[in-house]
């Protein structure tokens, strides 16, 4: 570990961010707790997302279960495929990612995309070692890990059940009725915010890679022929985008506006580049160093058969890339596969702007001729004449007619088929909605949020560390602090600012132990934008409408004085993002 992450780690420990989970019972990898700090920060961050991506862009928020029955994830294709690579060692018995140690020990960036086999091949080449103990894992067998969590519903185990590994699902299963309450009105959107299980081999690196965290997705439903996003409102907004031919050459992060990328054929969907414009932003607003930022494309052999367009929101740490939020176009796949799974509609109905008047093929098969001849099979005949007739209706000008059911061929007389062409008028269609959708981890960004503003100066010749955090994210907004604590004046005024601040809605925190400095030091350490400070001058005047307090900022350290009865209102000011400098230049405001 870096010096920068081991700081930052100590800090979150000692200050209430985050720290592992169950320690008094030796702690368990992959789980951690947001301490008193963290849990605001994390609600902050979540909250700043639900306001970007779910009221701004007016879409639907639900909350679904962490536990779904086994089906769901057989449809989705988890049960089969979410599967991460696993090496044993032979001497300690600590499991690893093969991939992962491929990569560690090689030039290879993305060792998944191998294969197993190739895996297991390289471990022997690269004579790769246990990283726990050094025995060697060159002839260890490479196997398929899957990550999901599994559960007993009820008792017994005649029902298994998953913890979700992504929060997705549990959107696209109640897609049926999700569309009644848009009316069955395409394009709409479906948030979730919560929780996503992964049983990782190997969880590692502080919040990076663990076993549960929270996303926050959005599945935007769209009708792919009809359906643009508004993607003027983001055409200026500026990308660094590491597309997947600058990653299979020697190019580098290239800025481009998102206009340009869409033009240039750099971003391949619209819907895609719409939410990389909105996003950037957004991510710059949280607190992620914008130099330390890159949206990455996949490349080609990386992305799932059905996803189009592929980009990763990446953040730096620690000298490497992480992925922050997937952003993927995954056309019909998951309604298409919970629709055969389940059986039920996951259409909309598209409305045409005319009634159009079509030739329709059908069938009506004689069950009576059908029944006898074909036995069990004929209800599977009969629907497979009904296929057939959709499908190639010139197959019914001759006598007979060939289908096949279960590998079997069966010939039907076109008579007893009853195959006949109507002219019919229909007013529109079913089609099944494709998926866009922006996939945040809110423990990796709130991770890249912490070391990114993580900073280190000098204040009247003593070391100081704070937090640069975006004022609106700040854990806690405001410190109250009675220049003296023996002073009983003073102390109850403070009280009465805590007590009106925290009922006009402010998160504030309230410190009378030991010297001012030390407790401006205090709040600096955990980011807290502005401190108030009451003092002797504080009770010179009697009513608490014309009294004084001082103002300190977080990041310059200058002080303003200000009367008690506007702190609601600077405070405002400052929450949405006005700083300290041209909060200075107000009348009511007299910098010291
Ligand atoms: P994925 O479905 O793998 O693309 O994951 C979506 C997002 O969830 C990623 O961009 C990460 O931010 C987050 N994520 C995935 N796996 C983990 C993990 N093991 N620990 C923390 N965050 C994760």
């Amino acid at each position: 570990m870096s010096e920068e992450l081991e700081t930052v780690a100590e800090l979150a420990k000692r200050r209430g961010f985050f720290f592992r989970s169950s320690e008094a019972y030796g702690g368990v990898a992959g789980f951690f707790t947001y301490g008193p700090q963290g849990a605001a920060l994390k609600r902050n961050i979540e909250d700043a997302w639900r306001d970007r991506f779910v009221t701004r862009e007016g879409n639907m928020e639900i909350s679904a279960p962490d536990v779904m029955p086994e089906p769901v994830f057989e449809s989705s294709g988890h049960l089969d495929g979410f599967d991460d690579m696993i090496v044993e060692c032979p001497d300690c018995g600590a499991s690893h990612r093969a991939d992962h140690l491929v990569e560690d020990n090689s030039e290879y960036e993305d060792a998944e995309a191998l294969g197993v086999e190739r895996v297991a091949e390289l471990l022997g080449e690269l004579d790769v070692a246990c990283p726990a103990c050094g025995a060697s894992l060159a002839d260890e067998p490479v196997d398929d890990f899957n990550l999901m969590f599994e559960t007993a519903i009820g008792p017994g185990t005649s029902q298994p059940g998953y913890l979700r590994p992504e929060t997705a699902q549990g959107i696209f299963v109640e897609f049926p009725r999700l569309k009644e309450y848009a009316r069955g009105k395409l394009p709409f959107g479906v948030a979730q915010v919560g929780t996503a299980w992964r049983n990782e081999i190997s969880p590692r690196r502080g919040l990076i890679r663990v076993r549960e965290f929270t996303q926050a997705e959005l599945e935007q439903f769209i009708d792919p022929e009809t359906d643009e996003p508004p993607l003027d409102e983001v055409a200026d907004v500026s990308v660094p985008l590491y597309s997947a031919e600058a990653q299979s050459g020697d190019g580098g992060i290239e800025t481009y506006t998102v206009g340009e990328a869409v033009e240039a054929g750099v971003i391949e969907s619209d819907w895609i580049a719409y939410y990389l414009g909105v996003a950037r932003d957004w991510y710059a607003s949280v607190g992620i160093d914008m130099d330390r930022f890159r949206y990455r494309q996949h490349l080609a052999g990386e992305r799932a058969h059905y996803a189009a367009d592929c980009w990763d929101a990446e953040v730096e740490v620690d000298g490497e890339w992480i992925e922050a939020t997937g952003f993927a176009y995954r056309s019909d796949y998951d309604l298409s596969n919970h629709a055969a799974g389940s059986g039920e509609d996951f259409t909309v109905f598209r409305q045409y702007d005319e009634p159009r008047t079509v030739e329709r093929a059908t069938v009506d098969p004689d069950m009576a001729t059908l029944g006898p001849e074909f036995g069990g099979a004929a209800a599977d005949v009969a629907a497979a004449l009904d296929d057939l007739a959709a499908r190639d209706p010139d197959a019914f000008d001759g006598d007979a007619v060939e289908v096949e059911v279960d590998g079997e061929p069966y010939e039907v007389d076109t008579d007893v088929a009853n195959f006949s062409v109507e002219t019919v008028t229909e007013s529109g269609e079913h089609v099944t909605p494709h998926v866009v959708e922006p996939s945040f981890g809110i423990g990796r960004l709130f991770y890249a949020a912490l070391i990114h503003s993580y900073r280190e100066d000098e204040v009247d010749g003593e070391a100081r560390t704070y937090l640069d955090l975006p004022a609106e994210l700040a854990p806690t907004f405001a410190c109250v602090a009675p220049l003296v604590s023996n002073d009983e004046g003073i102390v109850e005024r403070a009280e009465e600012v805590r007590e009106r601040l925290r009922a006009a809605g402010f998160e504030v925190a309230y410190d009378e132990s030991g010297s001012i400095g030390r407790r401006y030091r205090r709040q600096d350490e955990v980011g807290t934008p502005v401190c108030v400070t009451v003092d002797h001058e504080t009770l010179e005047q009697a009513e608490y409408d014309d009294a004084t307090v001082t103002l300190r900022d977080r990041d310059t350290t200058a002080q303003a004085r200000v009367r008690a009865a506007d702190l609601p209102a600077l405070l405002t000011e400052l929450r949405a993002g006005t700083d300290f400098a041209a909060l200075s230049e107000r009348e009511d405001v007299h910098p010291l």
